[in-house]
């Protein structure tokens, strides 16, 4: 089983991914540009158990947007880097791509919230463009 690993910028905490990723979005939601504070949000997805924390899970801050059926944002409470959120509701794992310190071997594969986009990112790609979220992952 390979195992590819991650940390937060500050190294407190730290992860692997040792399952098969389903997928790679670029994530162009308000939700996403905000917490990240860039123009779009890369996330892996993949199943709960293919992803787990080595280090450092009790300085991991979970935000939960009230009301909003599966946002969340997790971070690191030290240094604010985005961190895995392993959603159970969901059976997933949702990894920030700049989060790996590994070559998690996978590229994006969409875009999606692409209706949402921010006015001055330009997408330079030719992969499929979404409006709204994904539709099977
Ligand atoms: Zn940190
Ligand atoms: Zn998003």
């Amino acid at each position: 089983m390979t195992s590819v690993k991650g940390s937060c910028l500050c190294g407190a905490i730290a992860f692997e991914m040792t399952g098969t990723p389903r997928g790679v979005t670029r994530c162009h939601c308000t939700r996403c540009r905000k917490v990240r504070g860039t123009g779009h949000a890369v996330n892996l997805f993949l199943p709960l158990d293919g992803c787990r924390y080595l280090r450092g899970q009790e300085q991991i801050t979970q935000y939960r947007l009230p009301e909003v059926k599966y946002f969340g944002h997790w971070f690191c409470r030290v240094c604010g880097s985005s961190v895995p959120r392993l959603d159970e509701q969901r059976g997933i794992a949702i990894i920030p791509m700049g989060a790996f310190d590994d070559d998690p071997g996978v590229r994006p594969d969409r875009h999606i919230h692409v209706g949402s986009k921010a006015d001055w990112e330009t997408i330079l790609d030719d992969l499929p463009q979404f409006e709204a979220g994904p539709p099977t992952l």
